[in-house]
């Protein structure tokens, strides 16, 4: 008997303990559904405590009249407590305090109880059966409506059934009589169905809140998803943009200031490719981390992609934001400790702040990063502040760029010819390809504006593909003993591209290879590689010549003279400009042409403007000479034209130059 009343016991706990397994929020969803409808707790105390009223004023019991009483100061306090309840939560996030629980918890069961205990009493003092029918139904109805409504916490529903209909129950039985008795066992049955319908509601309305809880929870992990950037855990490019535009409409004036700035690390792909993406990547959430130290509480950092950044500091003006950008800046100079690698890393930023930068949020970021593109221009490792003139500029190197694509097949590229002299026979020895750019609205381009911007972008390749090709179908209308030299952008000489063009070149037209020159300058070796010295011998293994264009101006190092055996120096215009004036500029030319001569090199000296320079090139013991006081660069048609004059009336430089002073 006692173990099958402690299989009972253990069961009846197990089913009122409440669900652990259950989440927080889960729980505390199921405590505020109990205060949910504060209404109908007080529409059941009105009832509760008007019915136990009329029951104790006909029963004219002391003992029913206590108990009526309690039921109302219960009833009272339980609707005051939900009202109070209603009230923390409108002022409160968080989670409820346990207490609520507790404090309903007992609120139901004495209320319960006291309605219990309402019924057996008047079943036990008094003999009206009218009174009797009023106190169970009470008990009956309350019963009926607590397992819907406390179906949250099962235990309390449980409990309160138990509570309100044992006694009654009980008192149904002492009462006696037949029909007492039936309702007893009916209401005694009744707290089993009770039971089994909370626990009913309580599963379905627990899977619900589960449901919900778990869709919420997938919601949150999408937008953190969506917000941040999985790498660094700083903000991604979308949320920077809402970020950004949200903050510019939240402004209170449009003279509010705001500053953007877009970072950009130094080399950051050397590193990846030489240390590898996982290094790359540690590097990377190191910035993150700098960068959100740096700015601290003064802004908002986030990743832009690959290995830029953008930092928005509502409020700052130009004075902050230098502040701010020397305090980023500060956080390059100590190296990165990366899985035991010790990296010097540097960055380039752009800086835009707003009112005087940019009215828009589009508009200050696209301005934050012109300025970048300045400090990394400008040489790296440095920020630079936006500035409408650079907003000019890009305008015309935008619009040069996209005419530039377009511009070889219009036929709106072409090639002038400047004739370089020999400086002891007087004729010509080398004729240099210099292109011309007539574009439809801007008029004529120079080069040295138009060829950087097809080097930034993929058109140099074939714009010098273009240019070879011309150079050598002119070049074979001219006397044989005449070279033709064409220029080469640095960046190609680590090209596939270039031998390729060069052959093709060479076999299009029919020129001798060793009839064609190529110009290169210095900065070539600026980075230099196995593959800059793998190409350029290549090239001179087909039969070409190498010229080194501007020598003296670009990388300081002789060396190179050594490693690269080139059959041309072209000394740069700037020092034959001074030898007229300068004895340091004509000590200079003139230990290039001894150089040069000892390491059996033709020279040319470059930009001769006048006579007194042209008689120094010749004294110094140039072998060419190249200049406006000579010849300007011409149209293909004018130097045959010029050429066949020259062979015509046997002339050279000199008859050349004494026309045309006669001229
Ligand atoms: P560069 O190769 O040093 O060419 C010589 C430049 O000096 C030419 O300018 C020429 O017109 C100019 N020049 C010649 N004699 C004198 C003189 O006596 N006084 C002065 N002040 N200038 C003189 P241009 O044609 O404007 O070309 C500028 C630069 O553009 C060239 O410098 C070259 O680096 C580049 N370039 C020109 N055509 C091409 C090309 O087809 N491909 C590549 N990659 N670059 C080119
Ligand atoms: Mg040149
Ligand atoms: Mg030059």
């Amino acid at each position: 008997m006692s173990s099958l009343f402690r299989h009972w016991s253990a069961k009846l706990r197990a089913r009122l303990a409440p669900d652990t397994q259950q989440s927080a929020e889960v729980q505390d969803s199921l405590v505020r559904s109990l205060y949910a409808s504060p209404a109908s707790l007080m529409i059941g105390a009105v009832a509760g405590g008007a019915l136990s009223y009329v029951v104790a004023h006909h029963a004219q019991r002391v003992e029913i009249s206590a108990i009526a009483a309690l039921i109302f100061l219960v009833a009272l306090s339980r609707s005051v407590s939900a009202v109070y309840f209603q009230r923390e939560l409108a002022h409160q996030d968080g989670p409820t305090r346990p207490i609520w629980g507790l404090a309903y918890e007992l609120g139901a069961w004495g209320y319960a109880a006291l309605l219990g205990l309402l019924a057996f009493a008047t079943l036990t003092l008094t003999e009206d059966a009218s009174l009797h029918i009023l106190s169970v139904c009470l008990v009956a109805a309350y019963s009926g409506g607590i397992a819907g409504r406390n179906a949250g916490r099962v235990h309390i529903a449980i409990g309160q059934t138990c509570f309100a209909l044992l006694p009654t129950t009980l008192g149904l039985c002492i009462a006696g009589g037949l029909g007492y008795w039936v309702l007893a066992t009916m209401l005694f049955l009744m707290i089993f169905a009770m039971a089994e319908i909370t626990r009913t509601t309580h599963r379905i309305v627990v899977e619900a809140l589960q449901g919900k809880y778990e869709k919420s929870q997938l919601a949150t992990k999408f937008e953190r998803l969506a917000r941040f950037d999985s790498l660094t855990g700083v903000e991604n490019r979308m949320a920077m943009q809402m970020r950004l535009r949200d903050l510019f409409d939240r402004r209170r004036s449009d003279q509010d200031a705001m500053a953007v700035f877009w970072m950009d690390l130094d080399r950051f792909k050397e590193i990846n490719d030489s240390l590898g993406h996982i290094i790359g990547d540690q590097l990377l959430c190191s910035v993150a981390a700098r960068l959100s130290h740096a700015v601290d509480d003064r802004g908002y950092v986030a990743r832009f992609g690959g290995d830029e950044f953008i930092l928005i500091c509502p409020g700052a003006d130009s004075a902050v934001a230098e502040q701010i950008a020397a305090d980023i800046m500060a956080e390059f100079v100590h190296d990165f400790d990366v899985s035991g690698y010790h990296l010097t890393v540097t960055a380039s930023m752009g800086i835009a702040v707003a009112p005087d930068d940019g009215r828009g949020s589009e508009e200050l970021l696209q301005h934050a990063d012109m300025a970048l593109y300045k400090a990394k221009h400008d040489g790296r490792n440095r920020h630079a502040r936006f500035s409408w003139s650079m907003k000019e500029r890009q305008n015309r190197t935008y619009e040069l760029e996209m005419g530039l694509r377009t511009a070889m097949a219009n036929g709106e590229l072409l090639l002038h010819y400047q004739p370089i002299f020999d400086t002891v026979t007087g004729k010509i020895a080398i004729c240099e390809a210099l292109m011309r750019w007539d574009h439809p609205v801007m008029g004529r381009i120079s080069p040295a504006e138009f060829i950087p911007i097809a080097e930034s972008s993929s058109l140099i390749e074939s714009i010098t593909a273009w240019a070879l090709e011309q150079a050598c179908r002119d070049a074979m209308h001219w006397e044989d003993h005449v070279r033709v030299a064409v220029n080469i952008s640095p960046a190609l000489i680590k090209s596939d591209g270039l031998p390729r063009a060069v052959i093709a070149a060479l076999l299009g037209s029919g020129l001798k290879a060793r009839r064609l020159e190529l110009e290169v300058t210095e900065s070539i070796f600026l980075e230099d590689s196995g593959r800059t010295s793998l190409i350029l011998s290549e090239l001179q293994r087909i039969g070409l010549r190498l010229a080194l264009d501007d020598f003296g101006t670009g990388y300081s190092s002789l060396g190179y003279l050594r490693d690269y055996a080139f059959d041309t120096l072209k000394v740069d215009q700037s020092f034959m400009r001074g030898v007229g004036e300068s004895g340091r500029d004509r000590a200079i030319a003139q230990s290039v042409a001894y150089l040069a001569h000892s390491l059996d090199v033709e020279t040319v000296a470059e930009g001769i403007e006048t006579e007194e320079q042209l008689r120094y090139a010749r004294e110094m013991g140039f072998s060419n000479v190249q200049g406006f006081v000579l010849s300007k660069p011409m149209t293909a048609d004018d130097l045959l034209e010029m050429m066949g004059k020259m062979k015509r009336e046997r002339s050279d430089v000199v008859t050349l130059m004494k026309d045309r002073r006669r001229a």
